[in-house]
């Protein structure tokens, strides 16, 4: 595919918004019972994109923000509705929209598929591997674009099968290519920033 390709970079939200797991004064951040038993015993990751298919989505959720893209604190994309109505309108494939039960202003935008790719090429770090579920306990960087098999058309957003991990958990970042860039920028969409990839 001709063109860039830009990582979709969610700006800093004022408040906390947790979709897996709750996080109060008394009792800090918690995984919510729905999802108990999920975790890894030894590194307490849980696969979080099973768990959602699985589990589904606890109706007390909300999210607190005002812009139409944004990352939770346990590294789940949620997009507004206006931002899912222009990927519909505009025919972007590549996410598997997942709507959350108590509020319909925001979706979870989850990978419907994960681009294979080359670990001899993918040019992150990676720190401490679980040795009970193989995740790692954090990685830094991003795939290179080299590393990983693109999809043929423009208007699919890329998710690498290479996760991106922090302590908590995985981290769901997104790759587009130029095309969708001029789309979300015509739409004015907000809570994003866009990092060409190298
Ligand atoms: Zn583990």
């Amino acid at each position: 595919m001709r063109g860039s390709y830009y990582w979709l970079v969610p700006k800093d939200q004022r408040h906390n918004n947790w979709i897996l797991y709750t996080d109060s004064l008394e009792s800090g951040v918690v995984l919510r019972p729905r999802y108990a038993g999920m975790e890894c015993p030894r590194c307490r990751k849980l696969d979080e994109t099973t768990a959602i298919k699985l589990k589904g989505i606890d109706p007390d959720v909300r999210i607190r923000a005002k812009t139409d893209y944004l990352i939770t604190d346990d590294g789940f994309i949620c997009v507004s509705r206006r931002a899912y109505e222009v990927i519909v309108d505009n025919e972007i494939g590549g996410w598997n929209v997942v709507p959350l039960p108590g509020d319909d202003r925001y979706m979870l935008a989850l990978p419907e598929r994960e681009l294979v790719t080359d670990m001899q090429k993918v040019g992150m770090k990676f720190h401490v591997k679980c040795l009970q579920c193989s995740r790692y306990r954090e990685t830094c960087g991003f795939p290179l674009l080299q590393s990983m098999q693109l999809p043929e058309s423009p208007k699919i957003v890329c998710c690498s099968e290479v996760w991106l991990e922090n302590i908590r958990g995985r981290r769901f970042w997104f790759l587009v290519h130029e095309e969708i860039v001029k789309i979300f920028k015509t739409h004015r969409l907000t809570g994003l920033e866009y990092m060409k990839a190298p």
